[in-house]
């Protein structure tokens, strides 16, 4: 079992990152996607932020290594509680994800020698299992 914990960020600075999301999810918006499907063979792979969209990796077509899921400051969010599910910050409690018992993959494709990320944690190796939402006081309000 894990212990409950708050986020280290104040509410002001919680607020500040959920704007700051904002303006990147505004941003990534007028960015033309590149779908990796429809590229031909030997292309190189993109690789966008599961939570604002904004390019994240770009790898080469035989890359290995999993690609960067999220940009660093949608990561640093993630380490201070945002909740991807709720779009807010939680008070949170990690616990090993038991879906790929916190290896934060399940093994190497077959084909593609790729690492399969864990669907359940997106490679984090744990999860959140309590998602109390914390108060955000704007700082313009
Ligand atoms: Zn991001
Ligand atoms: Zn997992």
């Amino acid at each position: 079992m894990g212990m409950t914990t708050h986020s280290d960020w104040t509410p002001e600075q919680q607020c500040l990152a959920l704007g700051a999301l904002e303006e990147r999810k505004e941003k990534a918006k007028k960015e033309k996607k590149i779908n990796n499907e429809s590229l031909i063979a030997g292309s190189a792979m993109y690789y966008y932020c599961q939570i604002c969209s904004i390019l994240t990796d770009v790898l080469p077509e035989t890359h290995t290594d999993p690609p960067k899921n999220y940009c660093n400051d949608c990561q640093a969010m993630l380490g201070a509680g945002f909740s991807e599910e709720k779009q807010k910050f939680v008070n949170w409690k990690m616990e090993t994800c038991p879906a790929c018992n916190g290896r934060g993959h399940r093994g190497r494709n077959y084909y593609t020698k790729r690492l399969v990320i864990c669907r359940r944690c997106h490679g984090a190796r744990h999860i959140l299992v309590e998602d109390e939402e914390t108060i955000c006081i704007s700082p313009r309000a």
